[in-house]
């Protein structure tokens, strides 16, 4: 089997006043929301450039320019959807997906099933192949003033080599 790794971040600024969407879903008991060309999900951004990355077909922006009309405020859970179908096309699948949140406010945890529940069927894969971690950065930096939230992944692809290479010479 040929296994390969993928790294991704994303960084977004948070204002008052905007629909916060994270790993897929819309925050209900957000006092800030995510700035960006798109939705801002900065969570399904990282996971877009940690499979991009494993694959090495570039990045979200080359694929998905913030200056693209087509994708201005457009739903991130589409972007994921196109980067797994890039990986399809050269015989990549999913193997698992680890990813780490990082904000002040608000509380993730109770929503991390919600997450995985959406984020799964657009990556084909179960919910047991995508974790999603949070933590707050201690009151420290841009993320601590509540300025910014910003997300890492790391992600797993593999293809089956094809059996007729297998064989022994
Ligand atoms: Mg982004």
């Amino acid at each position: 089997m040929n296994i390969r790794i993928g790294m991704g971040f994303d960084v977004h600024q948070l204002e008052e006043g905007r629909n916060f969407f994270l790993g897929g879903i819309l925050l209900p008991d957000a006092p800030k929301g995510a700035v960006g060309h798109s939705d801002a999900d900065v969570l399904i951004h990282a996971l877009c450039d940690a499979f991009l990355g494993a694959a090495n077909l570039r990045d979200i922006g080359f694929h998905f320019s913030n200056t693209d009309e087509r994708w201005k405020g457009k739903d991130s859970k589409h972007f994921l959807k196109e980067v797994i179908k890039l990986l399809a096309d050269k015989g990549w699948r999913v193997g698992n997906a680890d990813c780490t949140l990082v904000l002040e406010k608000p509380k993730i945890n109770p929503h991390i099933p919600a997450m995985k529940k959406v984020l799964a069927p657009l990556m084909n894969v179960s919910e047991e192949e995508i974790s999603i971690k949070a933590t707050t950065n201690e009151t420290l930096g841009y993320v601590g003033r509540q300025e910014g939230v910003c997300a890492y992944a790391v992600a797993l692809i593999y293809k089956e080599i094809p059996s007729v290479m297998m064989k022994a010479e």
